[in-house]
């Protein structure tokens, strides 16, 4: 089975946010099942320098321009990558998103992903016939293109509709962010006038690559089932409820992993102190002396809560700001590692001032302190308003620190509840001050309950994390699509 995997971004090469990890590790578990998987991507300035044996692999002329293909893998695994090399639409200083042109760069994108898909005749591409081994061939058909998030919804719309065509699966990471753009982008981009519809592409005046890409795939999949379920209502569908809803027997709910190499506490060369489930209490103790000391805070056996993350409207850090008084009052102490929202900065800043040796407040992005704090707390919060699937509950629990969590999307789908009889962690119901104060009040109670808070730790410690049951449904879905 051949899987063409396209993405905007593929950690190391490039990211902004979780879709960059799963471009990365999901083709790489693909390929440890034995699929023949190459990852395509843009190639913003500064990526084909690092990747591994790069070679040109012809040329494509995509509305009169020229697009370079690159061939070569990828720096970390060695999975096969394409890289489409246009310098004038790519190679911009800054993020790969938010330029004015952004509708040609990613409708060009797509169309290039549409071609190589199905096959590009040795003759168009010049070198095609001499790829090296370890590379995709780019003169072959994929059976199965998998899209990811907007930059890539409109690569079925240049697929020729007639057999023998790849199927096409297209991944919501984040249905928040959709690609809209206007009609003369629509009509500057040499597609098919009869998309130009509100059954088809149109979408409130203008038109949606996310749209395109939730109409136009054969299969749609998100990143936690309880979030595939959550984008059919209004509250979260972000007006593509109703599109969603029709689609919904091809609508399909797969929880992401986690890189297990990385976020390994036995292993983890970010932290102080190693630990496995033989040594969780002497291991996670030792890092929280050490993080106290690090951070200013007393040093004391009360219980640690960690909150790591934006300071977004999503992330619903504004509760936990809310809570700030009455959380001061309770016997613990608070790390946050946060940055984005000035006044949010600002707030929880003041709450450190006021309490410096109870919580500790960081506004950076610091990898080593998220690994640090994960080791050291006993309990990690997640107020999230909408979370698709969400990566620190799964990082706690492996690095045990109890997720205290807003029972939404991915969050709910990886934490099992104390209502039930295998908790992992706490839900709450809102993003709010009461849901917050609820949820650490429950975790002291349960954390002056030594036998039931280690079985909470000794379960979600034992979970796998890793990315292979998720890459299994994945390749069911594509078997799926091929025997219809
Ligand atoms: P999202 O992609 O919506 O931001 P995820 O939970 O999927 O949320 O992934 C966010 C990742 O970024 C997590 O690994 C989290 O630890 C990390 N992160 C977020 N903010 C920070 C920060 N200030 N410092 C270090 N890591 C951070």
């Amino acid at each position: 089975m051949r899987v063409l995997f396209a993405a905007s971004e593929v950690y190391p090469l490039a990211k902004t946010g979780g879709l960059a990890d799963v471009a990365a590790a999901l083709p790489a578990a693909l390929a440890a099942l034995g699929v023949e998987v190459c990852i395509i991507m843009p190639a913003y300035r500064g990526v084909a320098e690092r990747m591994r044996s790069l070679q040109d692999a012809g040329e494509l002329r995509i509305r009169g321009q020229s697009l370079r293909l690159l061939a070569g893998t990828h720096p970390d695994h060695g999975v096969p990558m394409l890289l489409v090399d246009a310098p004038e639409l790519f190679a911009r200083a800054g993020s790969p998103y938010g330029h004015g042109d952004d509708a040609v760069r990613f409708g060009s994108f797509c169309e290039a992903v549409a071609r190589v898909a199905s096959g590009i005749p040795a003759r168009d591409a010049d070198s095609a016939t001499n790829v090296n081994k370890g590379h995709w061939d780019t003169s072959q058909r994929a059976d199965i293109v998998h899209l990811n998030d907007w930059h890539t919804g409109l690569t079925p719309a240049f697929l020729s509709s007639s057999a023998p065509r790849p199927r096409t699966v297209f991944t919501i990471h984040n249905l928040a962010y959709q690609g809209f753009f206007d009609r003369a982008q629509f009509d500057g981009l040499g597609l098919s006038p009869s998309l130009w519809s509100p059954e088809a592409i149109e979408f409130w005046g203008g038109f949606s690559f996310m749209k395109a890409g939730l109409v136009l795939s054969d299969a749609l999949t998100t990143v936690s089932p309880t979030y595939a379920r959550e984008i059919q209502t209004p509250e979260f569908g972000e007006h593509l409820d109703g599109v969603l809803r029709q689609r919904s027997t091809q609508l399909h709910g797969i929880l992401n992993g986690i890189d297990t190499t990385i976020w390994n506490p036995a292993t983890d060369t970010l932290i102080e102190h190693h630990y496995d489930a033989a040594s969780v209490a002497a291991g996670k103790a030792a890092n929280k002396r050490e993080l106290q000391q690090q951070l200013g805070l007393a040093d004391s056996d009360q219980p640690l809560l960690g909150f790591i993350g934006r300071l977004a409207h999503q992330k619903g850090a504004d509760a936990l700001l809310a809570a700030s008084a009455e959380l001061s009052q309770l016997p613990l102490q608070v790390v946050v590692l946060a940055s984005g929202d000035p006044a949010l900065e600002h707030g929880f800043s003041e709450w450190a001032a006021r309490c410096p040796w109870r919580v500790a407040v960081r506004v950076a992005y610091d990898e080593g302190l998220a690994h640090r704090i994960e080791a050291a707390s006993d309990m990690f919060i997640m107020p999230s308003r909408y979370e698709p699937c969400g990566l620190n509950q799964m990082y706690s629990q492996r690095y045990v620190s109890i997720p205290l969590l807003r029972r939404v999307g991915g969050l709910a789908d990886s934490v099992d509840d104390i209502s039930g009889s295998a908790p992992t962690g706490i839900h709450f119901e809102h993003t709010d001050a009461a849901g917050v104060i609820y949820a650490v009040r429950k975790a002291l109670e349960l954390h002056a309950q030594p036998a039931l808070w280690l079985q909470m730790q000794a379960r979600g410690m034992a979970r796998d994390w890793s990315w292979r049951p998720s890459a299994l449904r994945y390749m069911q879905l594509y078997q799926s699509l091929l025997a219809a």
